[in-house]
């Protein structure tokens, strides 16, 4: 059972069971395919191609994830919205509609006390984004030997614009958003700890949604991509022909996962440190990622980067991953 909010009820159903009520009252021949996938259901979009699509490409979540109850993602489309808004779709009508139908056929699980639930829009929050000019790097210089220390290599250094700040003694990886813009910095000491005692630092006010290197795999069209916790690994696996993307850590936010979501990427192949923090980043992974992707986990050898391997090393690991 769910628990679902419409307007300042909550009602309390079987989100797959409503999905066949639904279905046997409408004609218009929507939701011809409905399908548990874990702890969501997925199903043809009612919101576009007249819900006629060949393969499902929305997902209705259950209520497991962070997400609440009977929220939907249309993967093609990118609709998304509560439950309500999903059931007036399947009838050819918007929210209201669904809202009144639901509390017609589920009023009798209502639950008595009507909850204060904060109501939660689901609708991107479109902010003025903050971008840094391309002259924010020219104050740094273009090498240091410790780049080379770290296996990043010219063509490397060079591609992705790394760059050295004797100010902080750190190396600068400019972190770009989708569209290629400068989003923030991100600095790692060379001396292994920033003056804050930090290995890593962030800009202040950094965009958190913003995957490192992402925007190079969506320019070139990549389908299979290796996902790091950190910036040099990140470069590493590209420096042994395996692009990759930096979560800038193991958090691997639901944001983060919901830009990876409206990518075309086929293929993820997780590399997160072998420790508490990458295995739950890891798990977190796959719990928020789309359902029609492939996904394999690499166990990395316990203390080691790949910036430790060999290319051999971690070739072997590519492509010989656990699931
Ligand atoms: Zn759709």
């Amino acid at each position: 059972m769910s628990s679902i909010q419409v307007r300042d009820r909550v009602i309390e159903l079987d989100i797959f069971d409503t999905l066949k009520k639904i279905k046997s009252e409408i004609t218009n021949g929507k939701l011809n395919n409905i399908r548990v996938m874990g702890d969501s259901i997925s199903v043809p979009c009612p919101f576009h191609k007249d819900g006629m699509e060949r393969h499902n490409s929305c997902t209705i979540y259950c209520g497991d994830g962070d997400l609440p109850a009977g929220s939907f993602h249309c993967f093609t489309c990118s609709e998304s919205g509560n439950f309500p808004k999903f059931v007036g779709a399947c009838f050819d009508k918007d929210k209201t509609f669904g809202e009144d139908w639901l509390l017609e056929n589920y009023s009798y699980n209502f639950v008595k006390k009507e909850l204060d639930l904060p109501l939660i829009d689901l609708t991107p929050v479109v902010e003025e984004k903050h971008y840094l000019d391309e002259s924010v790097l020219e104050q740094f210089s273009d090498y240091h030997p410790y780049m080379a220390k770290r296996k990043l290599t010219d063509d490397i250094i060079k591609q992705f614009d790394i760059k050295y700040d004797p100010l902080t003694r750190s190396i600068v990886f400019p972190v770009r958003d989708v569209n290629g813009k400068i989003s923030f910095l991100t600095r790692r000491s060379i001396d292994g700890l920033l003056p804050n005692g930090a290995r890593y630092l962030l800009d202040k006010g950094a965009d958190k949604n913003v995957i490192y290197l992402l925007y190079n795999i969506l320019k070139e069209d990549i389908k299979e991509v290796v996902v790091c916790e950190g910036q040099i690994n990140a470069l590493t696996s590209w420096s042994y022909g395996h692009p990759a993307i930096a979560l800038l850590g193991a958090g691997t936010s639901e944001s983060q996962m919901k830009v990876l979501n409206s990518t075309g990427i086929k293929h993820y192949i997780l590399c997160y440190d072998n420790d508490l923090a990458g295995r739950k980043g890891a798990s977190r992974f796959k719990k928020f990622i789309r359902k029609d992707v492939f996904v394999d986990d690499i166990i990395m050898p316990e203390g080691k980067d790949i910036n430790d391997l060999s290319k051999e090393e971690f070739d072997n690991l590519v492509y010989k991953p656990l699931n």
